[in-house]
C-alpha cells in the first residue's frame, strides 16, 4: 500500500462532469488499496474571475481581502469532489487550508507554506478516508487570516502535502500528459520527456514554464519528493494505479539527476512574456551609479533580472538597461522617479513588448558553445537579442515579443529537441 496525493488543476476540475472524471481517477487509487490525499485547484476561469472582481472593486486593495476573495475558488470544488466521491461510495471528506492547517508566512498573495501539521490528515486516512484539501491557500496564524500562495499554487500544496504525509508519489495531473521539451501549444513537434532533473524543472519553471508552480519543484527538490505530471483526461480505467515500481511508466517524473541515463545538452526551452525592460539613458558614468538604481528598487522588493550597461559614445554618460516583472513595472518606474536625486539626470524608456526565450540543460556545465550557437540562429532569423542573462545551466535571452514563437521554434530545432 502507497500513500499518494493526487493534485488536478483548473481543467481537470472544469465542470461536474470533470470533477466525476477525477473521482474516477481517485476512486482507481483507493480501490488499489492507496491512501489518497487529493488537492484540488479552482475550476478553470474561477481564480481569474475573482482576481477582476478585486480589482474592480478596488485596483488598490487589501492583500488579506484579495485573499480571503481568491481563497475561495478551491473551497468549491473541494466540497463538489467530496460529494461526488461520496455518491459513489467513496468515504471523503474535504478540508479547508485553516482546517488543515496549512500555516503560511504573512506574504499575503504570495505565501510561503512554513509548516503543515499532518496529523489530523494522516489519522483520517489511516481511518479510511480520502481527504480532499483545497489547493492554493493556508492560514497566516498571527492574525489568524486566510492566505494565499501565489498564481499556479495549488501544485506547492500539493508537494508540501506529499512531504507533511510521508507520501510515498506525489502525482500532478492536469491537461498536458507530462513535461515537454518546450510549451506543446506553442511547438506541436515538442517531446514529452519520461524524466526531468529537479534542477532542469526549477529552471523551466522559473524561466517561465507554467506546468508546475517554481516553489514547488523546490520543495521536492529540498525533500527529494518523487513528483509526476500526468493527464487527468486519459480515460480513469485505462490507467494503473500509482506504484512506486511501475510509476515512470507514463506521465514526467521529476527525479535526481543521476536516475536520468540519457542527457542532452539543452533538455528545453523556456519562455516568458512577464518581462518588462526599462532603459535610463544618459545617466552620469560614476562610481556608485549602479547602486543608486539598483538600491531603491531592492528596498522596494522589486526583483530585477537582466542587467546590460553601455557606455555611450562622448564616454561620459551611460545607458542601463534592466528588466523587472511587468507587474511590477509601474512602482518600478515611481521608484526610480523618486531616486532621482541619488542617480542624477536620466531619461526613461519602458516596454512590456518583450518576451524572456532560454535554453535548460545540465549537460551545459561540460558543453561549451552553447551560447554562441543559439545567437547565431537568432540572427539567421533577423532576431534582434536586447539583454543576455547566464547561470551555469542556462542562457536567457529578452527579445520583441513578436518573435517569441519563431524563436522558441528555431531553438528548438537547432539543438535536436524536435519530435519527428
Ligand atoms: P493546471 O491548471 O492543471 O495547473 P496549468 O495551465 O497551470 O495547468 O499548466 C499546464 C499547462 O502548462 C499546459 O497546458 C501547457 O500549455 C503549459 N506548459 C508550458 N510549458 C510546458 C512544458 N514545457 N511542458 C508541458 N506543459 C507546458
Ligand atoms: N487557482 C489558483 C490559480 O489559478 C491556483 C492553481 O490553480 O494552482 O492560480
Ligand atoms: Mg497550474
Amino acid at each position: 500500500m502507497a500513500t499518494v496525493v493526487m493534485k488536478f488543476g483548473g481543467t481537470s476540475v472544469a465542470n461536474v462532469d470533470r470533477i466525476r472524471n477525477v473521482a474516477r481517477h481517485v476512486k482507481r487509487e483507493v480501490d488499489a488499496g492507496n491512501r489518497v490525499a487529493v488537492v484540488v485547484s479552482a475550476m478553470s476561469g474561477v481564480t481569474n474571475q475573482l482576481v477582476a472582481w478585486v480589482r474592480e472593486a478596488s485596483l488598490l486593495h487589501d492583500a488579506r481581502e484579495y485573499d480571503a476573495v481568491v481563497a475561495t475558488g478551491e473551497c468549491v470544488t473541494a466540497g463538489l469532489l467530496a460529494i461526488v466521491l461520496q455518491s459513489m461510495g467513496v468515504q471523503a471528506r474535504s478540508w479547508q487550508g485553516w482546517q488543515v492547517p496549512v500555516i503560511t508566512d504573512q506574504a499575503h498573495g504570495a505565501a510561503r507554506i512554513v509548516d503543515i501539521d499532518g496529523q489530523t490528515l494522516r489519522e483520517r486516512l489511516d481511518a479510511g478516508d480520502v481527504a480532499v484539501v483545497t489547493g492554493f491557500q493556508g492560514i497566516e496564524p498571527t492574525r489568524n487570516r486566510i492566505s494565499t500562495l501565489g498564481r499556479g499554487g495549488s501544485d506547492t500544496s500539493a508537494v508540501a502535502l506529499a512531504v507533511a504525509l510521508k507520501a510515498d508519489l506525489c502525482d500532478i495531473y492536469t491537461d498536458v500528459d507530462g513535461v515537454y521539451t518546450t510549451d506543446p501549444r506553442i511547438v506541436p513537434k515538442a517531446r514529452r520527456m519520461s524524466k526531468i532533473s529537479y534542477e532542469e524543472m526549477l529552471e523551466m519553471a522559473s524561466l517561465g514554464s507554467k506546468v508546475l508552480q517554481t516553489r514547488s519543484v523546490e520543495l521536492a527538490m529540498v525533500y527529494r519528493m518523487r513528483t509526476r505530471v500526468l493527464s487527468s483526461f486519459v480515460p480513469p480505467e485505462e490507467m494503473k494505479p500509482a506504484r512506486p515500481d511501475t510509476w515512470d511508466e507514463i506521465g514526467t517524473i521529476v527525479c535526481d539527476e543521476d536516475e536520468i541515463v540519457e542527457t542532452q545538452v539543452v533538455s528545453g526551452i523556456a519562455y516568458s512574456k512577464d518581462e518588462a525592460k526599462v532603459t535610463l539613458l544618459g545617466i552620469a558614468d560614476r562610481p556608485g551609479v549602479a547602486g543608486a538604481i539598483f538600491g531603491p528598487l531592492a528596498d522596494a522588493n522589486i526583483n530585477v533580472d537582466m542587467i546590460v550597461q553601455n557606455l555611450s559614445s562622448d564616454g561620459k554618460s551611460t545607458d542601463m538597461t534592466f528588466t523587472v516583472l511587468q507587474s511590477e513595472l509601474p512602482r518600478a518606474v515611481e521608484v526610480l522617479k523618486g531616486a532621482r536625486e541619488a542617480i542624477g539626470n536620466f531619461e526613461l524608456v519602458s516596454s512590456g513588448d518583450v518576451v524572456k526565450v532560454s535554453v535548460i540543460g545540465i549537460g551545459m556545465r561540460s558543453h561549451a558553445g552553447v551560447a554562441a550557437q543559439m545567437f547565431k540562429a537568432l540572427a539567421s532569423k533577423g532576431i534582434n537579442i536586447l539583454a543576455i542573462t547566464t547561470s551555469e545551466i542556462k542562457i536567457s535571452v529578452l527579445i520583441d515579443a513578436a518573435y517569441a514563437e519563431l524563436a522558441v521554434r528555431t531553438l528548438h530545432s537547432l539543438y535536436g529537441l524536435d519530435a519527428e
